[in-house]
């Protein structure tokens, strides 16, 4: 029945043609004695002809005998006029019929109709295949959104190493399992929740196991769903799914790669972006638009929360969001004691050294590593996996699509301790640098490393002495490695990149070298396409130019002495602080606080 409906406007079509071609061959020719055109001849010459149609197009002539018999005889191309003129000069009595157009009428229906019916049919064809499966047949129409039942099964056990990030969800989980509660009290529940982290740490996997704790529907659509071809289809699919979601309420709507559709609106060049900002407007409609009676919360995931629309982020909107990085050396372990269950490990294998070396992997690194050594396992037909099998494993995630970790040697990270250590210990001890707040080790992006300091309120105006501190914190990872391995290496690029930044905006905008004097040097561009500042135009001479940097050398230089000098007076501290690091990986704002109890800032 569904076929026949699909395929109705193709049949109708060829219905059509035959009932017309029937009906010309069956009113229009008649049985006709064929003649060749001697015998016509000869019976023109006899005077038998009574009737003749000339018809030029199909050079054929019909007409009647005097006996009564019809007659159809062809002629040669141009033979025609001779054809008339022999006709009349046999028997002016004939009538002679010329018809210079006609072809005759079947044929040339058929012929004129044709391409009419094939064209018809095409675009039959056409509309036809679209409705089955095309983009242009859901046009308008209304997706129905299944729950996604395999999250009924996942649970928070399941989620290993992000307990910060579970028990924030536990509270909306308590709400989904019985939101009048919440409603009774007045009490406000985050209508959004944003989980923010790398890929393949576990966003969609908690999202669900929320689902799953509570029992309720878990509606998951990925951000780039939305982005269609079709201008007002994303925004629709947006209406459609909350309305869906609210009919099954207490559920959870969970978008993925919501910075498909949330970027930061206006942001970029050129046109293109209409669809993308209607399906946003929509989503922040639809937000504003429930409340805790509605019962449903949309949870959503991103990499990369600094593009998004920042209405997205306000108050009512996404206002929970939880940060989930990489995890920790106990993270890892955990997360590997959950995927080693089931798999058959051999009795030397230590999940505790595989999750030491392993910094930077995430929960889906480590669950590929272990599927990876159970493969190669039944590929040489053993029975249990061997650390020899993990550790070849290791290459073949690492060969995974954009995976930057390795595992890592101990020798690595103890320098990568040291490293930060010292960027942390320096930041702390000078008194006009920003407050440490973390250290870790566990690698982000390129950065092997990162510690991170914040201002404790923020700052308007930066002091000379405040700015030659915050080079020393800079060159502090570098000294810490020439004082440590009385080597250096690589690891510092950024550090140095950035100092090298800074000095030269303290001597040529700022004012700040005795040497050069209160001069702007240089023009400042890029400003209008980027709005951040790209480069230097030079406006002055060489002699200048070999001043700067002459200057720029010695306030690093100077800022590299004292951050080598605060490392040397701290050395125990150091020492003490990279044997945490590369024990625990993170220090908080709490170890960082047991670890410099001893210090002062100066
Ligand atoms: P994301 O959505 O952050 O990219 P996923 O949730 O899709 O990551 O994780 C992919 C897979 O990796 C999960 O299905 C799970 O098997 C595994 N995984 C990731 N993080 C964890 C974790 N913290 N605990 C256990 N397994 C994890
Ligand atoms: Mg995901
Ligand atoms: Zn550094």
């Amino acid at each position: 029945m569904k076929n026949l409906q699909k395929y109705a406007p193709f049949v109708v079509v060829i219905a059509v043609a035959v009932a017309v071609i029937a009906w010309t061959v069956f009113t229009g020719d008649e049985p006709r004695d064929e003649l060749t055109l001697d015998q016509f001849q000869a019976e023109i010459e006899a005077d038998h002809v009574v009737t003749a149609e000339i018809l030029e197009k199909s050079r054929r002539v019909t007409g009647e005998l005097q006996d009564g018999t019809r007659y159809k005889v062809e002629y040669i191309k141009d033979f025609g006029d001779e054809l008339v003129v022999s006709l009349i000069d046999a028997d002016p009595a004939i009538e002679i019929d010329v018809d210079h157009e006609s072809t005759p009428r079947w044929e040339s229906l058929l012929y004129s109709m044709l391409p009419l019916v094939i064209l018809i049919g095409a675009f039959g064809f056409f509309i036809t295949q679209m409705q089955g499966g095309g983009k242009m047949g859901k046009f308008g129409k209304a997706t129905a959104y299944q729950p996604d039942k395999d999250a009924a099964a996942v649970t928070f056990a399941d989620v290993a190493g992000a307990d910060e990030a579970v028990e924030e969800l536990r509270e909306i989980k308590d709400f989904l399992e019985d939101p009048n509660r919440f409603a009774e009290l007045g009490a406000a529940i985050p209508k959004g929740v944003l989980l923010f982290g790398p890929p393949g740490t576990g966003k969609t996997l908690l999202a669900r196991a929320v689902a799953g704790e509570a029992g309720v529907p878990f509606y998951s659509i990925s951000g780039s769903d939305f982005v269609e071809m079709y201008v007002g289809i994303g925004a629709s699919r947006v209406r459609n799914l909350f309305k869906q979601a609210k009919e099954t309420a207490p559920a959870i709507i969970f978008i993925d790669e919501i910075d498909a559709v949330g970027r930061h609106r206006g942001a970029g060049v050129g046109g293109g972006h209409d669809e993308r900002e209607q399906t946003l407007n929509q989503l922040l409609v639809e937000m504003d638009g429930f409340d805790a009676a509605t019962g449903v919360i949309l949870i959503a995931a991103t990499n990369r929360s600094d593009i998004l629309d920042p209405a997205l982020l306000r108050p009512g909107r996404f206002d929970r969001q939880i940060v989930i990085d990489a995890p920790d050396v106990k993270g890892r372990k955990q997360i590997l004691e959950v995927h080693a269950k089931g798999k058959p490990l051999g009795g030397g294998v230590d999940l505790e050294r595989i999750a030491q070396r392993t910094p930077g992997f995430t929960g889906a690194d480590l669950q590929n590593l272990l599927n990876e050594a159970a493969l190669l396992t039944v590929r040489e037909r053993r029975t249990s996996i061997t650390t020899a099998d993990i550790a070849n494993s290791v290459d073949r995630v690492i060969a995974g699509p954009e995976r930057k970790s390795r595992l890592m040697s101990d020798e690595d990270k103890r320098v990568i301790a040291y490293h930060e250590a010292g960027h942390a210990l320096v930041g702390h001890v000078l008194p006009e640098c920003d407050r440490v707040h973390k250290v870790t080790i566990i690698p982000r992006g390129k950065a092997l490393g990162w510690t991170m300091a914040l201002p404790d309120q923020e700052r308007f105006l930066h002091t000379k002495s405040a700015l030659e501190q915050r080079l020393s914190m800079l060159l502090g990872g570098r000294a810490a490695e020439e004082l440590v391995f009385n080597q250096v290496t690589t690891g510092a690029v950024d550090d140095i990149e950035r100092a090298t930044d800074l000095a030269r905006s303290m001597v040529t905008e700022f004012g700040m070298s005795e040497l050069l004097g209160l001069r702007k040097l240089g023009q400042r561009s890029g400003e209008v396409f980027l709005g951040k500042s790209m480069g230097h135009d030079r406006d002055y001479g060489d002699d200048i130019a070999e001043q700067v940097d002459a200057e720029i050398g010695r306030i690093i230089e100077a800022a590299h002495i004292v951050a080598a000098d605060v490392l040397t007076t701290h050395r125990d501290t150091l020492d003490m602080m990279a044997d945490a690091l590369i024990e625990h990986e993170t220090l908080d704002l709490e170890e960082l606080g047991e670890l410099f109890s001893g210090i002062t800032p100066l």
